[in-house]
């Protein structure tokens, strides 16, 4: 845990969170700021900063993350038609959370990446 990352703070259950999912590992829950009808972010609950930052010691837990990232998206309904997965890295790639973690988008036709 780091003491000064907001998503460690939900992890440790000091900060509040919309959750959707949790297991020993990972923790899924709703974003504060939805970009689409399904916005959900998931996170280990183990603090890597970004992907840049995954050891490989962390293989596991990375592919468990994305594992269950598809199941998520199961659980809140838009696997069969469909769902963005996104990791943001840095800040050339707008990541404002430095704790890593997959948004979950769908909900409605999310449409052609543009950059
Ligand atoms: P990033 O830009 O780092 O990839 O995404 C961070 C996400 O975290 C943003 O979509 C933002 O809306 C969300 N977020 C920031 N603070 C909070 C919070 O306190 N609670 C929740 N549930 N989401 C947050
Ligand atoms: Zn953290």
């Amino acid at each position: 845990m780091s003491n000064d990352c907001l998503f460690c703070k939900i992890v440790a259950g000091t900060i509040p969170c919309n959750k959707v999912y949790e297991d020993e590992l990972v923790l899924a829950f709703r974003d504060i700021h939805p970009q689409a009808p399904e916005h959900v972010l998931v996170i280990p609950k183990q603090h890597i900063a970004t992907l840049d930052d995954v050891q490989v010691q962390a293989r596991a837990v990375m592919g468990h993350l994305m594992e269950r990232t598809a199941h998520v998206a199961r659980l809140i309904g838009v696997a069969e038609k469909g769902y963005r997965t996104l990791i943001n890295t840095r800040g050339d790639g707008g990541q404002e959370v430095y704790h890593i973690h997959v948004h979950i988008l769908g909900g409605k036709a999310i449409g052609p990446m543009v950059c």
